[in-house]
């Protein structure tokens, strides 16, 4: 921190003035950061040798790091990288987010269950934060006070001397102790004040792509969305004595909201011009118009967060009160269009005494964007349909990205030093593009083979890193398929785990059957509510037991679940990568970034026409990877006819793996869990038809490329040459590339020259 002050305080001088984006996510997905700000400080190859001469292990000292895993999973990740990406790029972004004492929960496996416990990551102090207790701000609730006060973590720009800041608000009592309660001996009321306030920011909401519908996960939202715009306000009164005039307070700030989350920073803000500096609510609005942006990171109804009135009036009755006016506005306003009261419903802000947010957001902010090409076409044509007629000029997309900086110059040294010496230059770490140069080496042998051996290393690495962790062995020659990310029917894990007991039951019938050695490694966390998940993570941890115990197939066959998927974990798992699986249901993956680590790492996909996955074959090439499944285009159109039940009758292999999940071959010790899967593949329930992410529908088409994929690894020059390709062609998925449209689009914000 040391090293880092000095800059970061001039970098805060020279940007006082400027136009900023201000980045609102209720989660950061960080990971850990020690050798992450050394790469990007350009000291790591020296701290690391000089602790190697005083006989110091540098990952023995990184593994004291614990991950700061404030998110849940791609929404966090993303926030994360663009941090870095905007500091390496010199762009004048800052992030405003929630510190959770306890991020999301450590997973472990009991008896091929999931088992939550906290993650207390404070616990041994916070090395990268400075509290700032002059920032602190009062936040108010209906029933309560409290204060906010705010952590500073540094945010290095990669070799460039650039310090941004990512603000996080803890909430703390309003005063640290009632020491009158106290004497009187109310000792449990003046300790329950005090946790009543921490309550706040206690936990990470552990629900990905689920709505919480709590008292407190708003009170959650509201804090940080709260703190963040009167900390805005109240800077730029500090800054712009002479001009303080509301009227151009958008010159200087544009505010991302990220996904519906921060959302209640809108009505926040309208609260502050308007009860607190004197500001007409119509003129407060029309600021808001200008500087509110909303990225959309979903189409599942299950996630598009609306509130019930009384939630949001036991929050902030103000706020509340603002929603109503604006809503009465835009009701106003589509009666004049000629609209009525029912065209005007799927518009309302308010209906059903629910608040709508994502409304909110669109109604009030200058531009929606979806995440990848399809998804964003997605919103315009299905989720936002209503909306896109009304005002198509605010909708856009903005393709998602990954940092280079962590999930190749770090995570993936070999191939990173690779890449530079290929290339001849570095320039690569900050211009992703300049890697569609390796294309020069498609046909050289020495290259390709080259790119082999260091996939070939990075096996053997994660093979240990698997023994030591989990004790199981594999066999680093194997064909490494790896599925991580956070486990939901849509991402169909179970779709991947029923083709595994295909092979299983083919090779045990045929043990001499030309296959070539395939190690499954799955890796996610579920959240605790979700019954059907966490029999997913039951189910492949029942087909590991029976297979990886069977000496009939277990040369042959692997299936690992590694314990505890995170950030920290991913950064082996990517680089070891053959087979990177992203089979979610062609139209449920907004974008995915896992995929885009992967192809980084030179895996190929084997993927549906979904999301980022799309993209991903229009560069690298379909021939380059393996796409299977039925298109968005192609689900629609048997939306109402499907039938899954017409499958598992007609097709052996599947009425073979799904009465397996009945059969008592795969044990789920009386929990009814592979009931419930087997139930809801082929029985309707609750007046929902069976399999609603189409596995069975897939299936077949799956069961093909991953036959396809057995077979071409078997060359491994023609293999290689796939893999460079991929590499060569991910130079767009770059968060660099990201960051840089969303400021050139959306912010109009220039790149800092003053830092130059
Ligand atoms: C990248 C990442 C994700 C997102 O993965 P998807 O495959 O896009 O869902 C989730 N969790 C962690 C720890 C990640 O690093």
């Amino acid at each position: 921190m040391g090293l880092i002050n000095e800059e970061w305080r001039d970098c805060k001088r020279k940007n006082k003035n400027q136009r900023k984006a201000y980045y609102l996510s209720a989660e950061f997905l960080i990971g850990r950061s020690l050798g992450n700000n050394l790469i990007n400080l350009g000291i790591y190859d020296e701290v690391k040798e000089l602790l190697n001469e005083i006989g110091i292990d540098f990952e023995s000292i990184e593994n004291y790091e614990d991950d700061a895993a404030l998110g849940n999973g791609g929404l966090g990740r993303l926030a994360a990288c663009f941090m870095d990406s905007a500091a390496s790029q010199n762009l004048n972004m800052y992030g405003y987010g929630v510190r959770y004492r306890e991020g999301i929960f450590k997973q472990s496996i009991e008896n091929g269950f999931q088992v939550e416990e906290g993650d207390s990551w404070l616990k041994d102090g916070d090395a990268w934060s400075i509290r700032v207790d002059s920032d602190a701000k009062i936040v108010k609730f209906r029933d309560q006070q409290v204060k906010a006060v705010p952590f500073d973590m540094p945010v290095l720009g990669f070799e460039n001397g650039v310090v941004n800041t990512l603000r996080l608000w803890q909430s703390e009592p309003f005063e640290e102790f009632n020491f009158s309660k106290f004497n009187n001996y109310q000792y449990d009321e003046a300790v329950s004040e005090k946790n009543r306030a921490e309550d706040i920011t206690r936990v990470l909401y552990p629900n990905d792509m689920q709505r919480a519908g709590k008292v407190l996960r708003l009170k959650q939202q509201y804090f940080f969305s709260s703190a963040s715009i009167q900390d805005l306000v109240e800077k730029y009164k500090k800054s712009y004595p002479e001009d303080l005039k509301f009227e151009n307070f958008h010159k200087y700030h544009v505010i991302q909201l990220n996904d519906t989350h921060p959302i209640m920073a809108i009505p926040e803000f309208i609260r502050v011009l308007v009860d607190e500096n004197g500001i007409f609510f119509e003129d407060a609005l029309a600021i808001a118009n200008k500087i509110f942006a909303f990225t959309n990171h979903t189409v599942l109804q299950e996630a598009l967060e609306k509130w019930n009135k009384d939630i949001v009036l036991e929050v902030s009755p103000r706020c509340l009160e603002i929603i109503e006016q604006i809503n009465d506005k835009l009701v106003g306003e589509f009666k004049k269009k000629g609209l009525s009261e029912e065209a005007i419903d799927p518009y309302r802000i308010v209906r059903f005494d629910q608040v709508h947010m994502a409304n909110l957001a669109i109604y009030i902010g200058f531009s929606v964007n979806g995440v990848a090409e399809i998804h964003s076409q997605i919103l315009k044509d299905d989720t936002f349909s209503h909306w896109y007629k009304y005002r198509p000029e605010i909708f856009n997309n903005k393709t998602n990205g990954i940092t280079p900086r962590r999930w190749l110059v770090y995570a993936n040294r070999e191939l990173s030093d690779f890449i530079s010496e290929k290339l001849g230059t570095d320039n690569w770490k900050y211009d992703l593009k300049l890697l569609k140069g390796l294309e020069k080496y498609v046909d050289d042998e020495a290259s390709l083979d080259r790119l082999w051996e260091i996939k070939a290393n990075k096996k053997k690495d994660l093979a240990k890193y698997i023994l030591d962790q989990e004790g199981i062995k594999i066999n680093p020659e194997s064909i490494f398929d790896i599925q991580v990310k956070r486990i939901h029917e849509y991402k169909r894990q179970h779709l991947n785990i029923l083709h595994v007991i295909y092979l299983y039951h083919k090779l045990k019938k045929n043990p001499d059957l030309d296959f070539y050695p395939t190690t499954f490694i799955f890796g996610g966390k579920a959240a605790p509510g979700y019954f059907r998940a966490k029999g997913m993570i039951k189910l492949i941890n029942e087909v590991a037991r029976v297979v990886n115990n069977d000496r009939d197939v277990n040369d042959k066959l692997k299936v690992v679940f590694v314990e505890n998927y995170r950030v920290s974990y991913g950064e082996k798992l990517f680089p070891a990568a053959d087979i990177s699986e992203q089979i979610s249901t062609a139209g449920k993956e907004a974008s995915g970034t896992g995929n885009m680590k992967f192809m980084l790492n030179g895996a190929l996909t084997l993927g549906t026409l979904d999301g980022a996955n799309i993209e991903i074959f229009e560069r690298a090439g379909e021939e380059n990877n393996f796409r299977f499944g039925a298109t968005v285009d192609e689900l629609k159109e048997i939306a109402t006819s499907y039938n899954p039940v017409e499958f598992y009758s007609k097709d052996q292999n599947i009425k073979d793996v799904v009465d397996s999940l009945v059969s008592g071959e795969f044990d789920d010790n009386g929990s009814y869990m592979f009931l419930d899967i087997y139930n809801e593949l082929i029985n309707p329930q609750n007046g929902q038809r069976a399999d609603q992410y189409y596995l069975l529908k897939d299936f077949d088409s799956y069961r093909r490329a991953q036959e396809e994929v057995n077979d071409a690894y078997r060359d491994k020059r023609a293999w290689s040459r796939k893999m460079l390709i991929n590499i060569a062609n991910s130079g767009f998925f770059s968060s660099d590339r990201t960051i840089e449209n969303y400021a050139d689009d959306i912010w109009k914000i220039d790149k800092n020259e003053e830092n130059k």
